[in-house]
């Protein structure tokens, strides 16, 4: 069995105690063993804080955007093998498996690009210059400022490498190194990504530290110029949140938590309609990519009274058509969920469901995986429920089931009624709209933007080229308000200033110009 090495004060570093044990979740056989018992937290922070935070901190953004470049490029070459690995720990089809690592390659490449964009400066450049005096000789600027700390990367399960290539890319485009920490049960993907990406040596040494396991009392020893990213389960990030020595540090935090999003049909939207199939496209392919274990899958579906029942026939075939199972065979569609403690949570989930919701498709219980072991694996089929009455429900829009599960329910085809069902969930990462019809598209908008991180509108004339309301694009922000997290990741240059302060300047416009222009006192 592989023992997975952290990697901190610029070496491997291999724990003897504490082991948690990876296992193939279809066949429940064991594949890895996980601790980071041994790794002393203060030298890994010392030593990322002053080896690679000043050899980074040298750069300016296009060297560092070219680094990152060279960094996919080497990472590419391993695709094959991660793949593979992907499907050993963590049960991904290998679609599933090239969502999350191509997701990885692709954010890195975006921000390497971004890097040659910005050029060789060292700072950014926020808005337009401002005069401050009746003379226009005194002269206010804003400028974003690269932090001088360490950025602390706490990833969940679900996407081992683009959880890890979607953070770093951001910190170290901005010059912090990073400490990245993947969630044990998928560490046998992540870790693979991560060593590749220091034994390339593209960055220099201590800008990338690897920690497999428990993050021990790291999380106690940051500074105002630290920058905690975590990525998991809203319970998790209230206990970082209320910390009392990483609260009072004065280190950043974004949280990415939990969401329950939603796809809203419009009442324009029929049967056999190209809206129509690709709202039925995405909404099925959302409850089962990675087998719903996705933090923008879709959780809830409000559909027009009067569209209900078609919806609901529907989407049944639609979910009856897939086979859940080992991946290693071809004819399987959807792997299994990742971890036995998943399985248990998703099998409670839907029981806590139905208390207000009945079964549509699936049977809410573990079940053999074709290919698989009887009796063996974490198999959980499509599972669709109906909720008759969405606005006397509480659990539909509170508990996320973290599997291949939705909720389908209807209202009365008014865009701020269907807004309101929408913002019950306290806050999403996304929210998917399909309609033809502006001013419905406008109402919700007005209504409900504000519940949620990104809204995704799908329509005819964009129906051939939407990627799925659960991609998260680089070029636009990820996170979303209230449950999930609160957080903003990604989106261009928006992902970077996490990893800067905004900085007000005001003196000589002659100077100030210069500095805004040319980085050049
Ligand atoms: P989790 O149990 O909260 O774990 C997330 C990460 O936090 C893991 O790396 C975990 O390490 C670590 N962790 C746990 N307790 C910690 C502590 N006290 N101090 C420091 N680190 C700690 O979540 P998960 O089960 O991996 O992921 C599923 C959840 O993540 C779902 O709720 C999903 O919605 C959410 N998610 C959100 C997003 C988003 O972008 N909003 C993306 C993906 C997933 P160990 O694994 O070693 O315990």
């Amino acid at each position: 069995m592989v023992t997975l090495k952290s990697h901190v004060l610029g070496q491997w570093h291999e724990a003897r105690s504490d082991f948690a044990t990876l296992v193939d979740p279809c066949t429940e056989a064991e594949i890895a063993r996980v601790s980071s018992a041994g790794v002393d937290f203060g030298a890994a922070l010392e030593f990322a804080r002053r080896r690679g935070g000043p050899a980074l901190a040298e750069l300016d953004f296009a060297s560092r955007g070219r680094m990152l470049l060279e960094l996919a490029r080497v990472l590419r070459e391993d695709r094959d093998e991660l793949i593979a690995l992907s499907l050993l720990n963590t049960g991904a089809t290998r679609r599933d498996a090239k969502f999350d690592i191509d997701g990885a390659l692709h954010a890195l490449t975006h921000y390497g690009e971004l890097g040659l964009s910005i050029g060789e400066r060292r700072w950014l450049v926020d808005g337009e210059g401002i005069q401050l005096a009746r003379s226009a000789r005194f002269w206010g600027q804003h400028l974003w400022i690269p932090l001088r700390g360490v950025a602390v990367h706490i990833n969940a399960f679900n996407f081992p490498a683009w959880g890890f290539g979607e953070k770093a890319a951001c910190a170290l485009l901005c010059g912090m190194p990073v400490i990245t920490k993947p969630a044990t049960s998928s560490a046998l993907v992540a870790e693979r990504f991560v060593r590749s990406a220091i034994d390339s040596r593209v960055f220099p040494e201590g800008a990338l530290s690897l920690i497999v396991g428990g993050t021990g009392d790291l999380l106690n020893r940051l500074g105002p110029q630290d920058v905690v990213a975590f990525t998991g389960a809203a319970s998790t990030a209230l206990s970082i949140r209320t910390t009392a020595s990483l609260a009072g540090s004065g280190a950043r935090l974004n949280v990415e938590a939990d969401s329950l999003n939603a796809a809203v049909l419009g009442p324009d939207v029929v049967s056999g309609g190209e809206t129509w199939a690709v709202f039925l496209r995405d909404v099925e392919r959302e409850i089962t990519q990675k087998s719903g274990q996705k933090c923008t899958a879709v959780r809830r579906i409000f559909v027009p009274q009067a569209q209900l029942a078609t919806v609901r026939a529907e989407l049944r075939d639609a979910l009856a058509r897939s086979v859940t199972g080992n991946p290693q065979d071809e004819s399987v569609t959807m792997g299994p969920l990742a971890t036995a403690s998943q399985l248990q949570a998703a099998v409670a989930g839907v029981a806590r469901l139905r208390e207000e919701a009945g079964l549509v498709h699936g049977s809410g219980t573990r079940v053999d995986g074709k290919g698989a072991p009887s009796g063996k694996g974490f198999f959980f089929a499509p599972t669709l429920l109906q909720c008759d009455d969405p606005r006397a429900a509480s659990a539909i829009h509170e508990h996320e089931v973290f599997g291949p599960v939705a909720t389908l329910a209807a209202y009365d085809g008014n865009a701020r009624f269907a807004a309101d069902l929408v913002a019950r969930g306290g806050g999403t990462l996304v929210t998917s709209l399909y309609s033809d019809d502006r001013a419905f598209v406008a109402d919700f908008l007005q209504a409900g933007g504000a519940a949620t991180g990104r809204l995704y509108v799908g329509s005819e004339k964009v129906a051939a080229q939407l990627p799925g309301s659960g991609a998260a694009l680089p070029q636009l922000l990820h996170g979303g308000p209230g449950r999930a997290g609160g957080g903003q990741e990604l989106g261009g240059t928006r992902g970077l200033e996490l990893y800067m302060q905004r900085v007000a300047i005001s003196g000589d416009r002659a100077i100030i110009e210069r500095l805004a222009g040319s980085n050049e006192a």
